[in-house]
């Protein structure tokens, strides 16, 4: 029987029912993954799964507990305790973490039981899912397997979609759950910034990365929610703010939403069908009373979003990744001076793409340099975030297609379709969300020759529970969710 496709809180019924054991789920996923053709793994726990599995299948099943026993994915670049974990870096290949982060904590001590770490991108660095060490993983949807998932969280995203987990730990420091989301028909969340804890998350930009996840619908990212926020004084920016009942304030009953479109964004999307898909939802909005309102940012800011997430994500990481030197992590090489150890490991360890964000990170950090690139870039920043912000104020939140195509074919995408002054705004925008901190989801909107692509909503600080309500809507106009592909 395949128990792993159907949703939390299904299989969490199938749990108390007794139809199912936490043993025998997973012996499904461990079974679906030998099977599986992706690549979306980097370690698989076999013999621990087993280990969780057989002890909790002895015991009562938590009823007011819906991960108790479930097998869940976690991107690779989380710490976790005596499990070997290298971000899909060579540097770091070996590497095996003294401490587990937060979110796997919170996990375990719901005894949700880990299943696997997955794929990335090089570092969380990239959004193509094909630059880690072990090369390209897979779309699900896409069986000619010529075409991306989308990254930096490729893993984690084809296993949910694949129906292995029903759902997976991601993060997101552009775009890397909720743009894979579009591309594989799944739930992809970043709450504000600050509401989950990051300790123990590999730091790629510290300004920028969130905790993010995939579901299959928005009721079980309301419950990850609800598990996985609040304040972790192991974490200085996590938030103190109280954790809301996501699950029960998501139902309460509310006017109908005012929605924003932004016009640069949205006329910067070229496919007839997802503009087609998208204009439908927002009728079918309005017909339930909702409020549309279209602004235009202004081509200039709409087109330095990702320019200005670039420079800032290249400074942060930079800095925040010069302790990958060889000598506290993973490879080490023979050398007589440091500079030489620094120079022999972090030439042979990084791949091109990674050297590349260093040397624009370094060059916009440069004394010299510092006024015209990094300072604009946080000048840019403000322009950005004070744009949105008054959006939100006077909007409940920002509704958008999440991706201007389908999932692309490899080799045609970023940084060639990226980086450079043509740059698409509806491919790199969602980055916007990173730049103000916003919580934003995206969640299935249709389909084009099988092919899914996604609606991003976003909207202001702390305000999850009415993006959810939100996103509950939208999913029940489009009638998509609870979609895998085996
Ligand atoms: N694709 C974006 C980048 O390459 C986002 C990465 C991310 O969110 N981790 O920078």
């Amino acid at each position: 029987m395949d128990y792993l496709s159907k949703n939390i809180y299904q299989i969490h019924e199938a749990l108390v029912n007794k139809e199912v054991t936490p043993l025998d789920l997973v012996i499904e996923a461990l079974e679906k993954i030998k099977k599986d053709t992706n690549n979306a793994f980097e370690y698989i726990y076999e013999k621990e799964a087993i280990e969780i599995a057989e002890v909790l299948s002895k015991e009562e099943v938590e009823i007011d507990n819906p991960l108790w026993g479930i097998p869940f994915a976690i991107k690779d670049n989380f710490s976790t305790k005596d499990i070997p974990t290298c971000a899909s870096s060579k540097l770091l290949e070996g590497y095996i973490p003294p401490f587990d982060s937060e979110v796997y904590t919170r996990l375990l001590n719901k005894k949700a039981i880990p299943i696997a770490k997955t794929t990335l991108d090089e570092l969380a660095m990239g959004g193509t899912g094909s630059s880690g060490h072990k090369g390209k993983t897979f779309n699900p949807w896409d069986e000619t397997k010529t075409r991306m998932i989308g990254g930096s969280s490729c893993g984690s995203a084809a296993s949910c979609a694949a129906g292995i987990v029903p759902y997976s730990i991601g993060s997101d420091t552009g775009d890397s759950v909720r743009k894979p989301a579009s591309y594989s028909a799944l739930v992809g969340f970043k709450p504000t910034w600050g509401r989950i804890s990051r300790y123990g998350l590999f730091t790629f930009s510290a300004s920028l990365d969130h905790v993010a996840y995939f579901t299959r619908n928005v009721k079980d990212s309301a419950l990850l929610l609800s598990v996985l926020s609040g304040r972790d004084d192991k974490d200085t920016t996590s938030s103190t703010l109280e954790v809301e009942n996501y699950l029960s304030k998501m139902d309460e009953k509310h006017k109908p939403y005012k929605l924003a479109v932004i016009k640069d964004i949205y006329d910067d999307v070229s496919d007839k069908n997802i503009k087609s898909a998208f204009d439908k939802m927002i009728n079918d909005l309005k017909e339930k009373g909702y409020k549309i309102n279209t602004f235009s940012i202004g081509f200039d800011l709409a087109k330095i979003i990702y320019s200005t997430y670039y420079i800032i994500s290249s400074a942060e990481a930079t800095s925040n990744n010069a302790n990958l030197d060889g000598i506290k992590f993973g490879v080490n090489k023979d050398a007589d001076t440091y500079e030489e150890m620094l120079f022999k490991v972090r030439s042979e360890g990084f791949s091109d793409r990674i050297k590349r964000r260093f040397v624009i990170g370094s060059l916009s950090l440069l004394e010299e340099n510092q006024q015209e690139i990094y300072l604009r870039a946080l000048r840019a920043r403000r322009l950005i975030v004070d744009t949105f912000n008054k959006i939100l104020e006077d909007n409940d939140a920002i509704i958008l297609p999440a991706s201007p195509t389908v999932a692309p074919l490899f080799g045609d995408d970023i940084p060639k379709k990226s980086f450079n002054k043509d740059a698409s705004i509806a491919e790199n925008y969602l980055a916007f969300a990173n730049l103000g901190g916003y919580p934003s989801i995206t969640l299935p909107l249709g389909f084009e020759n099988e092919l899914p692509f996604g609606v991003n909503i976003t909207s202001h600080h702390f305000t999850e529970s009415k993006l959810l309500s939100i996103a509950k809507e939208v999913e029940e106009v489009t009638k998509l969710k609870d979609l895998v592909h085996k």
